[in-house]
């Protein structure tokens, strides 16, 4: 019987573990001093000169994002078509648009150049996605919105340890007003579900802590009654249910603590990968630019012309070998939803890289064992087909 290898296993040991069950006897199951901490402890990551906020989901930092830049209707956001369907959903949240943007063949990221052509009258934000954790050109789209007027929420949820121009992506230097973080299931740490909002912006932050948790504004009360009872609150909006649980930070803090390591792993698995498939009929992942690092949080080959055998065959064989891959992404104008939200436009590049992508396993605690397997089943797919 051949081992398998799974696409992702996270990776939790003893210390996540006891930190969650330390929290739980705690007696204090939702945000609390765990989530403060973890807060503290991301901000200080980032530079100590922004704000960060523990929220459920990236999802709910994107739409907590674009709220307070004061997104709505009769607005026009612009997001990559190459990514996940929640970079896009959250302007439809408010009533926007988006406009789609076609992906760079080198990077995988949106380039300047495209993202300047897609800007109208209406555009308000531009929201890049460090595609795999390849950081897109900041410096260029952060000039570029301030030539304009516009400004910059990145999805940042596969760039957690990302570096640009030296500095970590979230960090205020980078030039995003607004940067979102993912922790979800298998993202490069994780809080099982679970986001962080950073932001260099006081009104912003202010804003969000507000819409994060019903609209309840403790402060105007307290400046009206000095009361500080837990009854003693104020409703200024109709905020959402976004908050994160301690539970969920207890882990993020362990989990934290390790990305450095985490990224020097998985930056070894992709370093490789490449030695090992550098003769194959395989466009391999583009690396950081000069001065950026990579947080590798996928690995994703292009099935070359040279290859004998489409995409979908050689998913099916590594399947039936014991490799479990995955596709990112179906573009998001080839979606029912938002196909007619495109405006007729086209997206060759995307929809070219879509054809011939596949992500193979790429984990923290993936063995050499399962590693030399997966390169084993490609080598083999290939090899048996190649001109
Ligand atoms: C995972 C992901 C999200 C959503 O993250 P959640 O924490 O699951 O809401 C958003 N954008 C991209 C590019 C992602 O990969």
């Amino acid at each position: 019987m051949t081992q398998k290898v799974p696409f992702f296993r996270p990776s939790l040991g003893e210390k996540e573990i006891a930190a969650v069950v330390k929290s739980l006897r705690s007696g204090w199951l939702t945000t609390g001093p765990q989530t403060s901490a973890f807060e503290a402890e991301f901000r200080a990551l980032m530079g100590d000169t922004v704000h960060a906020i523990a929220v459920n989901s990236a999802t709910a930092a994107l739409h907590l994002g674009l709220e307070a830049l004061g997104v709505g209707p009769g607005d026009e956001v612009i997001v990559p078509t190459m990514t996940f369907t929640a970079t896009a959903e959250v302007i439809r949240y408010l009533g926007a648009m988006p406009v789609f943007v076609d992906m760079d063949p080198a990077t995988i990221c949106v380039e300047v150049e495209a993202v300047a052509a897609a800007i109208t009258s209406r555009t308000k934000v531009i929201m890049p996605v460090h595609f795999a954790g390849r950081a897109c050109n900041m410096t260029g789209l952060r000039a570029l919105a301030d030539d304009h007027g516009l400004r910059i929420l990145d999805d940042a949820a596969h760039a957690l340890p990302t570096r640009h121009a030296g500095a970590l992506i979230g960090a205020a230097v980078n030039g995003a007003d607004v940067t979102a973080f993912s922790f979800y299931a298998n993202k490069t740490m994780t809080t099982g579900e679970g986001g962080m909002l950073v932001t260099g912006c006081d009104e912003i932050a202010d804003r969000v802590r507000k819409m994060r948790l019903h609209g309840i504004d403790r402060d105007v009360f307290d400046r009206f009654t000095n009361l500080r009872a837990s009854w003693a609150y104020d409703v200024v909006e109709a905020g959402y249910k976004y908050n994160m649980t301690d539970l969920a930070a207890a882990m993020g803090r362990v989990q934290l603590n390790q990305i450095d390591d985490f990224q020097a792993t998985r930056a070894a698995i992709a370093a490789r990968y490449d030695a090992a498939f550098a003769d194959l009929p395989l466009t391999l992942p583009p690396h950081a630019a000069i001065g950026d690092e990579h947080s590798w949080h996928l690995y994703i080959v292009q099935l070359t012309d040279d290859a004998l055998l489409t995409r979908d065959v050689f998913i099916t064989r590594l399947q039936e070998a014991g490799v479990a891959t995955s596709v990112h992404y179906r573009p998001l104008h080839q979606m029912t939803y938002w196909k007619p939200m495109a405006g007729g436009r086209t997206f060759p590049a995307a929809d070219a890289y879509f054809a011939r992508c596949v992500s193979l396993p790429m984990f923290m605690a993936m063995t050499e064992t399962e590693q030399a397997r997966v390169i084993k089943v490609v080598r083999e797919a290939l090899e048996g087909e190649a001109k």
